[in-house]
């Protein structure tokens, strides 16, 4: 006969579960999966090599956002197509939008974007570029946690604070690395570098898609070209995700040099705690090794 103490035990609430976190992006992931540490494993739900602006939930995956204890996200101004799961979502369920969060630094794209019409409004979301950004996110994670798993509480703290060090001690360790290449003009794929160029200095003249990562107008391009052309852009990254003709074609005859192809997102990065630190590291090794030179 089984005993009666142990089943009173399981059912209360001090031995609550730790919630199941499903979350946006792999820099994101990256930080719910070092808050919760040992306790659990967040899920993923942009797929490796996909774009973070277009991408469509499976089934499975808006069962999981239905059913996920907490959804950590950066917002529906990068990720649109998780707005309509979220809103299957039983009244007041938990989810934790970063970019608009407190303590969030957010920027705002130039006036020229929102003139050429792309659809995210004119807040600039690739907001985990800045490394102050993904510190503060830890520490809302971990009090979100906290507030559903108080019995954790502890544990989330903990792991938020040794993560943040971390990032503090990467960020040094960038900033060195990058400063000898800071207000060297660079024209990128899509204009997702702004957190990161405001942060570390770099100049950042331009992208050929703005910032939804949608196809580039002519005249964008043929601006672009005479900026280019006039001199002083030392190099020009295409991007992961995407064909680096466009890329090719700008450069051709201007003395520009092609660099590798930058990873805002992380998607091709294998998804885990170590991720953030991969894709900031990865970022600043390919601009260094271009505009170094
Ligand atoms: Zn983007």
């Amino acid at each position: 006969m089984r005993p009666i103490i142990p089943f009173l035990l399981l059912a209360s609430p001090a031995l609550a579960e730790v919630p199941s976190v499903v979350t946006d992006i792999p820099p994101v992931h990256a930080l719910a999966a070092q808050v919760m540490g040992d306790l659990g494993t967040p899920e993923l739900l942009l797929a490796r090599g996909a774009d973070e602006h277009d991408f469509q939930l499976r089934p499975s995956q808006a069962g999981a956002v239905a059913d996920a204890g907490l959804v950590v996200w950066v917002g529906p101004e990068l990720t649109p197509w998780l707005e309509g799961a979220l809103e299957a979502r039983p009244e007041g369920a938990p989810a934790l939008a970063l970019l608009d969060a407190e303590g969030t630094k957010a920027r705002d794209y130039g006036v020229g974007n929102v003139e050429e019409g792309h659809d995210h409004g004119p807040e600039d979301p690739h907001a985990w570029l800045d490394p102050g950004n993904a510190q503060v996110w830890l520490g809302l994670i971990a009090a979100e946690l906290s507030r559903l798993d108080p019995e954790h509480a502890a544990t989330y703290r903990a792991n938020a604070a040794k993560a943040a060090d971390q990032i503090g001690g990467l960020d040094a360790e960038l900033g060195a690395l990058l400063s000898p290449v800071r207000g060297k003009p660079i024209v990128t794929f899509h204009d997702a570098f702004g957190y990161f160029g405001d942060h570390y200095g770099l100049d950042f003249v331009g992208s050929i898609a703005v910032g939804d990562a949608s196809s580039p107008g002519a005249a964008r391009l043929a601006g672009l070209r005479d900026e280019i052309a006039a001199g002083g852009v030392v190099c020009l990254f295409p991007e992961v995700q995407h064909d680096p003709a466009l890329i090719e074609q700008l450069a051709e005859g201007t003395g520009a040099r092609i660099g590798g192809a930058l990873d805002p997102v992380g998607s091709s990065l294998e998804p885990g705690p170590g991720a953030y630190v991969a894709l900031m590291s990865g970022l600043a090794q390919a601009i260094v090794e271009c505009a170094g030179g």
